[in-house]
């Protein structure tokens, strides 16, 4: 029981075996596919982010490759020091024309572009009006803001007009934020509604298209483009981490915003630039992208074939409109012991349990990519439908 014991540590672990909410990490064997290897077996993997099968794709890893022997393997700096290669810019330019916005800054992450872009923007004598379903980086963002944060209920328009009437008169900029798709049901912000409620009351939106970048819109350019909404939505985060299948975050929007977070938004002063590998790999993901609609399609006509297959079969698959689709299993016994028998039968699928989902509302989470072929989504239907019987879901 020494100083350096860290007894009160080791106390909160045991609080979690308690709870029955300690987990170890599941490791990946392989690179990340279609199928992949996990505990020495092969499996088909339905629980990547790896929508378009770029994680792994030969044109991004041939593009890495070059960068690392032109540019070395680290960016050297920060970028307002001497980190800031023409690589990065060149990835700005190519992100904004297309995103369809005036200019875009990259960041090292979703997570820290939703850190430092949200404090940048609004202070104290501001307010965030934020959907209760928002991810961890947006909330973490507000909490780093000085701005007032106030919910509403998730996707709920009649809420959201509640919450504007109640703070319209008492702060100066009013920024709604949400998710473009959220992550645990799959469902897409309601835009159109969201930016007009924005404009009649003067208030100003935000949308992490974490789960959109590379999904939504013709050509994966997010949810504000998927509603033609790409002028009248302020601020759009996308990720490079998800879809674009390498890591990496960014801001899109007016020029005068993006000048602003060259000044203001410390993940960029403050955190080392992007390497030349990874910015490389993303430009040539926007290039296939730019190029055709072949990856989308086959991602939405994937999406479409699991989906079908797995409501066929009587499963419930909740409210989804994107690849995420959940499989709800009831508590959180069920969806556990569904993703282990799925794995048995050669499926990898997380299962997603409270307090991330409701109590009642135990899931597997799948995520269909493009990289998946008929027949692996023949064989992950098969395997659903046998432990669903099994398990007494359908
Ligand atoms: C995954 C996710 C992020 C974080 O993106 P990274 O690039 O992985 O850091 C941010 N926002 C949302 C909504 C996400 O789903």
């Amino acid at each position: 029981m020494g100083l350096h014991d860290l007894d009160f540590i080791t106390e909160k672990l045991e609080q979690l075996k308690e709870q029955g909410v300690y987990r170890k990490l599941t490791v990946l064997e392989s690179a990340s596919g279609p199928r992949s290897v996990i505990n020495g077996k092969e499996v088909i993997n339905l629980s990547s982010n790896n929508y378009l099968g770029f994680a792994n794709h030969p044109r991004l890893k041939k593009a890495a490759i070059n960068a690392i022997e032109e540019w070395g393997v680290g960016a050297g700096a920060v970028r307002t020091i001497i980190g800031n290669m023409s690589l990065h810019e060149e990835l700005e330019a190519k992100l904004a024309k297309f995103k369809h916005v005036e200019a875009v800054l990259v960041f090292q992450s979703g997570f820290t572009a939703n850190a430092g872009v949200i404090q940048a923007i609004v202070d104290k004598g501001d307010v965030i009006i934020s959907d209760e379903l928002n991810h961890a980086s947006i909330i973490d963002g507000c909490r780093l803001s000085k701005a007032d944060v106030v919910r509403y209920k998730h996707s709920d328009m009649e809420d959201l007009e509640r919450v504007i009437l109640e703070v319209k008169d008492n702060y100066k900029t009013k920024l709604i934020i949400t998710d473009g798709v959220f992550s645990m049901d799959g469902d897409i912000a309601r835009l159109p509604e969201i930016v007009e409620l924005a404009e009649k009351h003067g208030c100003l939106t935000y949308v992490d298209d974490a789960h959109s970048s590379g999904v939504l819109g013709s050509r994966g350019q997010g949810s504000a483009h998927h509603f033609g909404l790409s002028d009248r939505v302020d601020v759009q985060i996308g990720t490079l981490s998800k879809a674009i299948g390498v890591v990496g975050g960014y801001v899109a929007g007016k020029r005068n915003l993006i000048e602003w977070l060259n000044h203001r938004g410390r993940p960029f002063l403050f955190s080392t630039a992007l390497p030349p590998a990874v910015v490389a790999a993303c430009m040539e993901a926007v290039d296939i992208l730019s190029e055709s609609s072949e990856l989308t399609d086959k991602l939405w006509e994937n999406a479409k074939y699991l989906k079908e297959g797995l409501n066929k079969l009587g499963f419930n698959t909740g409210k989804s409109k994107t690849p995420i689709t959940p499989v709800i299993a009831g508590d959180d016994k069920k969806a556990i012991a569904l993703s282990k028998r799925l794995f048995e039968e050669g499926v990898f699928a997380q299962s997603i349990v409270f307090p991330t989902v409701a109590r009642d509302a135990a899931r597997v989470r799948t995520i269909v990519t493009a990289a998946h072929t008929k027949k692996d989504l023949d064989e992950a239907i098969s395997a659903f439908e046998k432990v669903g019987k099994e398990l007494g879901l359908i």
